[in-house]
């Protein structure tokens, strides 16, 4: 008969142990969190630094991208997809300029004195007919210096991160497509592009985009506005 009572006695005991654990924790903050919906990095806890240099989603910055289809033809599992439409012979969409990256963010775009092919960053660089922008991922407006010739601007090497000649455009981009769900993230699109516009985020947002749908994992870069053609009908599609 002790014995039981015992036992009775040790199992009350023993709810109200773990009863006395879970009420201490009903009042706890929240350590879970509605994934896909919450992101640990947008919260910034529990999450560590991401090596330079890791290969992460890829991100194209269309406006310097030449169409050359490099990053298109090694891709080994297929999953780029480029577009593009020729002008008619003769016809170009802008003259040649110089976009000069600052270390800022900020894109000075214009007409670089001297030869643009030996520039020196331990001096500094003068630009004429000059506009500027924030940066890639504002972008929506044509990218082209300005028609005033009086504009012009000096900045010192330190400033500068890299600069990038395009050349006049007579061929555009209708569609730029990357499939990360099939991407293996070898980088080798990245390494193969001349201009270096190809790059893979080495952020916590390049790690972490889950979606619902795997379509929603073919990320379109094509700026159709970028090119503010226009006349549209006078574009010939490309052979
Ligand atoms: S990183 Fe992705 S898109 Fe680029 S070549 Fe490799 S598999 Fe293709
Ligand atoms: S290799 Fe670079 S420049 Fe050529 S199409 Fe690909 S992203 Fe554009």
């Amino acid at each position: 008969m002790d014995k039981y009572i015992r036992n009775i006695y040790k199992g009350v005991y023993t709810v109200l142990v773990g009863m006395r654990i879970t009420i201490r924790q009903f009042f706890e903050p929240n350590v879970t969190h509605q994934y896909p919906y919450e992101h640990d990095f947008e919260k910034k806890q529990n999450v560590r630094e991401i090596p330079k240099g890791y290969r992460g989603q890829l991100y194209n910055r269309i406006e310097d991208c030449i169409g050359c289809k490099k990053c298109e033809m090694i891709c080994p599992v297929d999953c780029i997809t480029i577009k593009g439409d020729k002008l008619p012979k003769g016809e170009q969409l802008w003259d040649s300029m110089n976009v000069v990256h600052l270390k800022d963010g900020r894109e000075i775009i214009g007409i670089l004195d001297g030869d643009d092919k030996k520039i020196d960053l331990q001096g500094s660089l003068t630009l004429t007919n000059t506009t500027s922008r924030l940066g890639p991922q504002e972008v929506i407006d044509r990218l082209e210096p300005s028609n005033d010739d009086t504009r012009t601007q000096t900045i010192s090497g330190d400033e500068v991160s890299r600069v990038v000649t395009r050349n006049p455009v007579v061929f555009y981009l209708d569609q730029f497509d990357i499939d990360m769900s099939l991407c293996m993230y070898c980088g080798l699109c990245t390494e193969v592009c001349p201009t270096e516009c190809l790059t893979m985020k080495d952020s916590l947002e390049g790690i972490e985009y889950s979606k619902f749908d795997r379509t929603d994992l073919i990320f379109e870069f094509d700026k159709q506005e970028m090119y503010n053609k226009d006349d549209e009908s006078s574009i010939e599609a490309a052979d």
